[in-house]
C-alpha cells in the first residue's frame, strides 16, 4: 500500500486519491433502531481505523451527552493512534450551524491529532422555508458567521455541509459555497439527502459546482449520497468522476431511511474499475478488513443484511446453480469479479460452491474429491442420481449427507439382507421395547427374530444380529430431521464395524474397515433398520475393490 500523503485539510498532492469519510456513526446510527453505546463506538472506530478510513465522523456531540463522550473518547484514543503507515485518521465532528453545537463538537473532537468540524445547513428552498424558516441572506450569513467562528475556536479542518444541495438552486449553492470557503471551510460537502438524483445528475452537480465556485480549487469537494433510489452508490461514483475527493460512506450502508452510500460497494467498485476506467482514482482502504468490519457493524447495530447484499452478504461468494458451479471449478473468474479474499472472506470450499438442488454432477465430483474420494465415471453417475433425489428434499446437501451417500451408493451392491417387516412393541408394565424383525435374502428365504433393547432402534438391531450372525460394533448413529420445523423425514446415519477388528488394541493408529449406511423415511425405526441393514450388507459383501474407498472414509 502506497504511504499515505502529508495529511492538509484542503489539498490533497495525489489529484487522483479519493477520501473516505465513514459516517457509519452518525448518519449510519441515526438508523431507525441503531443506537449504539459508546462502548460499541469505540470499538468499531478502532476497526474502522484498521480498514484505512482517512476521516472518521463518530457522532453528534451536541445531540447528547452520551454521543459528547464516545465521540470525545474516539479523539483521544483512535485520534491519535498511529498506524504501520504513519496515517491517524481525521476525527470529525458533525454539529449544525448553531454556536453552541460547534463549541460541543470543538470540545469532543479537539484532542484528535487532526479535529475536524463538520457543520452542516440545508440550502435548498423546500428546506429553508419549512424547515428553517429563513431566507437566502439570513442563511448565507449564518453559514459564514459558523464558519468563521469554528475558525476561531482553532480549528484548522472545518467542513461546510449543504444540506439537500442536490435540490438546492444552483447560483445559490455557488454563492453560499464561495461564502464559506472564504470564511476558512477546506471541506465542502454536497449532500443528496434524500437520494433524488439520477447519477449522470450527481455528475453533472459536482462538475458545476467545480465550474462555478469562487475558491473550489482551494477545497475538497465531498459527496453525501442517499440511497432512496437505491443510486447511492452509482451517485457517489459519478461526483468522484466529477472531481469530489472525499466521498461520505456507511458500513453496509446504514444511514436515515434507505441509509447512505456503502463503504463497501464504493471503495471496491474503486478498486475494481479505478484504473481501468476512472483515470487512477484510488482510496487507502485495506480492503481485506472490510468484511470484519461489515460483520461487526450488523451486530452492533442490529440491522441485518439481506442475503444478498453486494460484497458482504452471505450469498455474495455462493454459487448455487450447476452452470455456474461447472463454471466456477472451469476458472473462477466466470462468475465472480473479486476475489472474496480481498475483502477478508475465507470459504469453506475453494469456490464457495453449496451443494443443492442445482449443483450439477461436476460440482458434486468437485466436492467429493475434496472430501477425500475419487471415485470412477459410474460411481459419480450412481451417487448423482442419488445426490439429486436427496437435494429435492432437502435445502442443502451437507459434507455429512455426501459421506453416507458415497458409501452406500457407489457401490451398487447387491444386498444380502433386505428389511421384510418390522413391529415394535412397548405396551406392558415391564418398560421394555421389543422388537421383532423379518429378514428376506437373496433367495427369497425369510428369517424372523425378536429382541428386547433399551429402545426400539436398539432392539431392532439386536434382532437382526441375532438372525446375520455376525460381530458387529456400532461406532456412530446419528438421526436428523430431512426438512426444517416440524419434520415429516428423517435420516438416520449409522456407522459400523466387525467387533473382531475393535479388539486389534496393539496399535494405536490401527485402520479397520468401517461401513456406513443412510436410511430415510417417514418412521425413525424404519430409517434406522434401513441404515443399519445398508451398513450390514456392504460389511457383509465387502471385496478388496472397495476396502480402499471405504478406507479413505475412515480417514474423515
Ligand atoms: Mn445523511
Amino acid at each position: 500500500m502506497a504511504p499515505k500523503p502529508h495529511y492538509t485539510p484542503n489539498h490533497i498532492p495525489d489529484p487522483s486519491y479519493i477520501r473516505i469519510l465513514d459516517t457509519t456513526l452518525r448518519d449510519g446510527e441515526q438508523s431507525p433502531g441503531a443506537p449504539m453505546p459508546a462502548a460499541e463506538k469505540l470499538a468499531i472506530a478502532r476497526q474502522l481505523a484498521a480498514l484505512g478510513v482517512d476521516v472518521i465522523q463518530p457522532g453528534f456531540p451536541s445531540a447528547s451527552s452520551d454521543d459528547f463522550n464516545a465521540v470525545k473518547a474516539i479523539a483521544q484514543e483512535v485520534g491519535n493512534a498511529v498506524d504501520g503507515d504513519g496515517h491517524v485518521p481525521v476525527i470529525a465532528g458533525f454539529c449544525r450551524c448553531v454556536e453552541k453545537d460547534i463549541a460541543v463538537a470543538w470540545d469532543a473532537v479537539k484532542y484528535a491529532k487532526w479535529p475536524r468540524l463538520c457543520t452542516s445547513i440545508a440550502t435548498s428552498p423546500i428546506h429553508m422555508e419549512h424547515k428553517l424558516r429563513k431566507s437566502k441572506e439570513q442563511v448565507i450569513k449564518i453559514a459564514r458567521d459558523m464558519v468563521t467562528f469554528a475558525r476561531s475556536l482553532g480549528c484548522v479542518d472545518v467542513q461546510f455541509g449543504a444540506e439537500d444541495a442536490a435540490r438546492s438552486d444552483r447560483e445559490f449553492l455557488y454563492e453560499i459555497l464561495g461564502v464559506v470557503i472564504e470564511a476558512g471551510a477546506t471541506t465542502v460537502n454536497i449532500a443528496d439527502t434524500v437520494g433524488i438524483l439520477m447519477p449522470f445528475e450527481m455528475g453533472k452537480l459536482i462538475a458545476d459546482i467545480k465550474a462555478n465556485t469562487p475558491g473550489i480549487q482551494n477545497v475538497i469537494i465531498s459527496t453525501h449520497c442517499h440511497n432512496d433510489l437505491g443510486l447511492a452508490t452509482a451517485n457517489t461514483i459519478e461526483g468522484a468522476r466529477a472531481g469530489a475527493r472525499q466521498l461520505e460512506v456507511t458500513m453496509n450502508g446504514i444511514g436515515e431511511r434507505a441509509g447512505n452510500a456503502c463503504l463497501e460497494e464504493v471503495v471496491m467498485a474503486l478498486a475494481c474499475k479505478g484504473y481501468h476506467v476512472l483515470g487512477g482514482l484510488h482510496t487507502r482502504i485495506n480492503t481485506t478488513h472490510i468484511l470484519k468490519t461489515s460483520k461487526m457493524v450488523e451486530e452492533c447495530s442490529g440491522m441485518h443484511l439481506q442475503p444478498h447484499k453486494a460484497l458482504v452478504g452471505a450469498n455474495a461468494f455462493v454459487h448455487a446453480s450447476g452452470i455456474h458451479q461447472d463454471g466456477m471449478l472451469k476458472h473462477k473468474s466466470t462468475y465472480e469479479i473479486i476475489s472474496p479474499a480481498d475483502i477478508g472472506l475465507k470459504r469453506s470450499t475453494e469456490v464457495g460452491i453449496v451443494l443443492g438442488r442445482l449443483s450439477g454432477r461436476q460440482a458434486l465430483r468437485k466436492r467429493l474429491e475434496e472430501l477425500g474420494y475419487v471415485l470412477k465415471e459410474d460411481q459419480v453417475d450412481s451417487v448423482f442420481s442419488h445426490f439429486k433425489s436427496m437435494a429435492e428434499k432437502k435445502k442443502v446437501v451437507t459434507d455429512a449427507d455426501l459421506k453416507a451417500l458415497v458409501s452406500y451408493k457407489a457401490f451398487n451392491l447387491e444386498p444380502i439382507w433386505k428389511l421384510g417387516d418390522l413391529q415394535v412393541m412397548t405396551c406392558g408394565t415391564m418398560g421394555l421395547s421389543t422388537t421383532t424383525i423379518k429378514l428376506v435374502t437373496t433367495n427369497n428365504s425369510t428369517h424372523v427374530a425378536c429382541s428386547i433393547g433399551t429402545g426400539a432402534v436398539d432392539s431392532a438391531y439386536k434382532a437382526i444380529n441375532l438372525i446375520v450372525k455376525e460381530p458387529i460394533k456400532l461406532l456412530e448413529y446419528s438421526l436428523n430431521s430431512v426438512t426444517e420445523g416440524i419434520s415429516v423425514t428423517s435420516t438416520a446415519r449409522v456407522v459400523i464395524c466387525r467387533e473382531n477388528y475393535h479388539t486389534s488394541t496393539y496399535a494405536f493408529n490401527i485402520t479397520y474397515p468401517t461401513y456406513s449406511g443412510i436410511g430415510t423415511g417417514m418412521d425413525v425405526v424404519v430409517s434406522s433398520v434401513e441404515a443399519y441393514l445398508v451398513a450390514l450388507n456392504k460389511l457383509l459383501g465387502c471385496k478388496e475393490s472397495f476396502i480402499c474407498a471405504e478406507k479413505i472414509q475412515i480417514s474423515e
